[in-house]
């Protein structure tokens, strides 16, 4: 139970200030911290090391629906949709300020259930919190219309209002960013919500639930129900299904998201879906291919790979092939690897089995089939059963698993193109659109190709383009509708049109 956490936690190395006041392992419904109705729970475990960090509630629909209801009554209780824009922003704030003062033992937690390295933890603590001040101050602009009546003696307005009870169920990669992604949207906008954490990484959305309480958001406002994989089905359906959940707003696989928006049918239910991608990485002729390295590596190797912006499939254009490639070995083979909890390490381990195995999978998929590994590949089991070498493959074809789908771990799959045309064509070969990349110093080249690429993110000479001031979000089969910036609250409010006449 909770003495293990402690006990790993104060072993991890590299990390001084693990707040074990953070570290809960009981779930959150209506301002309680509460067992599963069944008194059953499942194992959290840190992917570097294997060793158990804390049993949390295995929660089920009976317990999910509980949360629905805390969080319908705090809805219609208007104790916090009824506060003014300006009152919910001061608390988002203070939530803000504490997350901020505690982004150490966050970010500790976070390496612990999710492996990730500890300084990039640290970076994801800094962008979660972002979303969180970013939505305090969206909070007060959540502005109607006036709009020119079109006879006389008529007023027309638009008012924006909160939809309701949100559900929000998210992954494991980014344990603390998607959350409040999510539920700093929400919040502002005046819903309230249930969260459902992936199973891997509960023990961050705790953390984060831990501090909105001492924050002074309400009760009922935050619900996070935690579950093993077994219940996430049934939970997932009950929110699709309960007519007084309003919205569901969901990252993770397209498969889980395909079967939420055909739940969501019946209902007519809002959904915004945050799903795979297979990210192109362009790297044009007139590339500085020195900075194309460097983003490269930081859109590949961030989070073992397990990013779903991360650059799947890399074409290189013929003149600078050789360069790029023999540079990006180079780094690629320098990358230290290990324990997260370590500050020095740059790849930790792939969050679980099932992932360990699919990028195995992928790698021998393309090799029987006549890729070459250029460095890396295979396990690491020296490191623990889920390290993974990371690998640089060429000669992909279209028939491998690694050009149709996104690997989620530390392989770079490259290839050589010639024209800028075919570079394009292969680019948007794809089901997937969430982002893609390019590297060219043409300013016209620039403008042609991102206005050509099937994505809804284009990072151009930049390899990191996520931040809470821009629309994140997919085409094709990647998702519907848009997080952070000032579009990420259209999920969470409706319009109403008010027409006054005979005044
Ligand atoms: P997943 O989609 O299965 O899980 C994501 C979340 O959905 C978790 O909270 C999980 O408990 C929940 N879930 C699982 N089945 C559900 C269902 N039927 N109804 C409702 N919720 C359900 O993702 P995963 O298994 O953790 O990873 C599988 C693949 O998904 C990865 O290899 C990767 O390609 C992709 N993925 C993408 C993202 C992303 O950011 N877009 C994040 C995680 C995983």
């Amino acid at each position: 139970m909770l003495h293990i956490a402690r006990k790993c936690a104060t072993q991890i190395s590299g990390l001084r200030r693990l707040s074990t006041a953070l570290l809960q392992d009981k779930a959150l419904i209506d301002g309680k911290w509460v067992s599963a109705a069944s008194g059953k729970t499942f194992e959290v475990y840190n992917p570097a090391t294997g060793s158990i960090i804390a049993h949390v509630p295995d929660m089920d629909s009976t317990d999910a629906q509980k949360s629905i209801e805390a969080a319908k009554k705090a809805f219609y209780s208007e104790e916090w949709s009824g506060l003014t824009a300006k009152e919910r922003s001061g608390l988002l704030k203070k939530w803000f300020r504490l997350l901020e003062q505690n982004r150490p033992e966050i970010a500790a937690i976070m390496t612990a259930e999710s492996g990730k390295p500890i300084n990039e933890a640290i970076g994801e603590a800094v962008y979660g919190d972002s979303f969180v001040e970013w939505f305090a101050e969206e909070a007060r602009r959540i502005y109607g219309e006036v709009i020119p009546g079109p006879v006389p003696n008529r007023e027309l307005f638009i008012m924006r209002q909160p939809i309701g009870v949100a559900g929000l169920i998210t992954p494991w990669n980014f344990p603390h960013a998607m959350i409040t992604r999510k539920a700093g949207a929400a919040l502002a906008a005046g819903c309230t919500v249930v969260i459902k954490p992936a199973e891997d990484t509960p023990l961050t959305a705790l953390a984060l639930g831990k501090l909105a309480q001492e924050a002074g958001i309400p009760n009922g406002v935050i619900n996070i129900v935690t579950s093993g994989r077994e219940h996430a089905p049934a939970i997932g359906e009950l929110f699709c299904k309960s007519p007084d959940v309003a919205g569901i707003s969901f990252t993770g696989s397209t498969q889980v998201g395909k079967i939420l928006y055909r739940n969501c049918a019946d209902g007519i239910k809002r959904l915004g879906l945050e799903l795979g991608g297979n990210a192109p990485f362009i790297v044009f002729n007139s590339a500085n291919i020195d900075k194309a390295v460097d983003g490269a590596m930081v859109s590949k190797f961030r989070n073992c790979g397990q990013t779903c912006v991360s650059a799947n499939r890399f074409l290189i254009q013929e003149n600078v092939f050789d360069e790029f490639a023999s540079k990006l070995k180079e780094r690629v083979e320098g990358l230290r690897i290990g324990d997260g909890a370590n500050s020095e390490v740059k790849v930790g381990p792939l969050i679980n089995k099932m992932q360990i195995d699919k990028v195995a999978h992928f790698v021998e998929d393309a090799v029987s089939k006549g890729a070459t590994v250029i460095t890396g590949g295979g396990r690491l089991k020296e490191l623990g059963e889920l390290f993974y070498k990371p690998a640089i493959i060429t000669n992909i074809k279209p028939n491998m698993v690694l050009y149709t789908e996104e690997v989620f771990g530390p392989v770079i799959s490259l290839m050589k193109f010639k024209t800028e045309d075919e570079a394009v064509k292969i680019a948007n070969d794809t089901q997937r659109g969430l982002a893609g990349y390019f590297f060219s110093e043409d300013v016209q080249q620039i403008f042609r190709v991102a206005r050509k690429m099937e994505v809804g993110m284009v990072g151009i000479n930049e390899g990191l383009i996520s931040t809470a001031e821009a629309a994140f979000g997919g085409i094709k089969e990647s998702g519907l509708g848009r997080e952070g910036s000032r579009h990420g609250i259209d999920d969470y409010v409706y319009l109403k049109y008010m027409c006054v006449g005979n005044l």
